[in-house]
């Protein structure tokens, strides 16, 4: 017996399912991009994830940005002399720009459509001289109430970017942007600022003793747990003397981009010194444990190459310390460097238990104090 309201069911059904099934596949594909601009070392990687691989991935016939030179976190990185050097055709700064995005998108909504139906200045504040896309969809990268810029997906087929589209996975798309766009002006400013390691991209100590400093206040403020690893590659010397300095060069780079990869986006990693790597993280002892064992499983992973194509294998001690810190901020610099003390003697223990291992101190305290420098000011009155 068939019941005659199976079959529309069974349709709606299929149907679901082959969206969800479509959607699944569309995140999968932009997962890789996303994880290519999250990890963009400096701008111009940045901007060539967007202008080459997002068009090449996704069909799209073009791909332009505009950017308000006057966002904080723009003008923090990019003086209009830097953002001029970049100069690309897709890259637009201009004020007509933002005008005609910001009448576009009302209310902070993405715009989709035809470019062809809008009058003539507005295509072209959009997409200069060049022809505008069949359709097109224009995201605003917006965090809280700031924009700092527009992004437009053309492409050449008019019914893609129709009225009825839903636009959620790419809104999520310009979020990533966004925030992959943020950690991009941190980095360049850090250069600016002298305090990355030109070898790895990564912060260097000084940037991290800082990161750490700050941590541990935020961490009293809020009585959440703080962990710092300390992350040394196994017989580092022996690679130099087989495989040559250069070859060493690119182990320190490739770990190091596999320890990045491996923590929150919002975490600090460092190069702590030579082939010495130090983070520090948001969690307590378990949670960094975890981190911890992640990042030294996937640098025994890592498919490091000599120059004859056989596979280098490469392996880290990690020690780790965590404490929950409570009271006063003022004594965080201390607190720091006792914590990555902790976290080197752990780390040499990893050594002496064998190498590529994770180690935590059974003994140390896992509750610290901070507590006010006495005043001075009692007996100058
Ligand atoms: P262990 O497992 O005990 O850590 O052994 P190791 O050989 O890694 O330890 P050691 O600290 O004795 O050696 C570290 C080596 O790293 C020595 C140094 O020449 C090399 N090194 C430091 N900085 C760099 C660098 O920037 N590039 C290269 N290629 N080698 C470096
Ligand atoms: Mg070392
Ligand atoms: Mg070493």
């Amino acid at each position: 017996m068939t019941c005659p309201a199976q079959t529309p069911l069974t349709d709606r059904l299929r149907s679901l399912v082959d969206t969800v099934q479509h959607n699944e596949r569309t995140l999968r594909r932009f997962q890789d991009v996303e994880l290519r601009l999250i990890g963009a070392r400096d701008f111009a990687s940045f901007l060539d994830t967007l202008f080459s691989s997002l068009p090449r991935e996704f069909a799209l016939s073009s791909v332009t940005l505009w950017l308000d030179e006057r966002a904080p976190m723009l003008l923090e990185l990019l003086d209009p002399a830097a953002l001029r050097v970049l100069e690309r055709p897709n890259l637009n700064t201009s004020r007509e720009g933002r005008v005609v995005a910001e009448r576009l998108c009302k209310g902070g909504q993405p715009w989709l459509g035809t470019p062809r139906e809008l009058d003539q200045a507005t295509r072209r504040a959009f997409f200069g001289k060049a022809p505008a896309p069949a359709s097109a969809i224009l995201l605003p990268l917006a965090a809280g109430d700031t924009v700092s810029g527009y992004l437009c997906l053309g492409s050449s087929d008019v019914d893609r970017f129709g009225h009825d589209m839903a636009t959620d996975i790419l809104e999520r798309f310009a979020s990533i942007v966004t925030a992959s766009l943020d950690n991009v002006a941190h980095r360049e400013r850090l250069k600016q600022l002298g305090m990355t390691d030109p070898l790895t991209g990564l912060s260097n100590r000084r940037y991290f003793d800082e990161r750490l400093r700050e941590e541990l206040m935020c961490a009293a403020r809020y009585s959440v747990p703080v962990a710092c690893l300390f992350i040394d590659i196994d017989s580092f010397k022996r690679i130099n003397d087989t495989y040559g300095h250069q070859t060493g060069d690119r182990a320190i780079a490739a770990v190091a981009a596999c320890v990045r990869q491996q923590v929150r986006l919002g975490d600090t990693v460092a190069r702590y010194g030579g082939e010495e790597f130090a983070a520090v993280l948001q969690g307590d002892r378990a949670d960094a444990r975890t981190v911890a064992e992640r990042v030294r499983a996937a640098v025994e992973k890592l498919d490091l190459l000599d120059d004859d194509g056989a596979r280098i294998a490469l392996s880290v001690s990690i020690g780790v310390a965590a404490r929950t810190v409570s009271g006063s901020p003022a004594e965080a610099v201390a607190l720091g460097r006792a914590m990555m003390e902790e976290a080197d003697r752990a780390m040499y223990r990893a050594k002496h238990n064998g190498r590529n291992r994770v180690e935590m101190l059974l003994k140390a305290s896992p509750e610290s104090t901070l507590r006010d420098v006495p005043s001075q000011s009692a007996s100058a009155n």
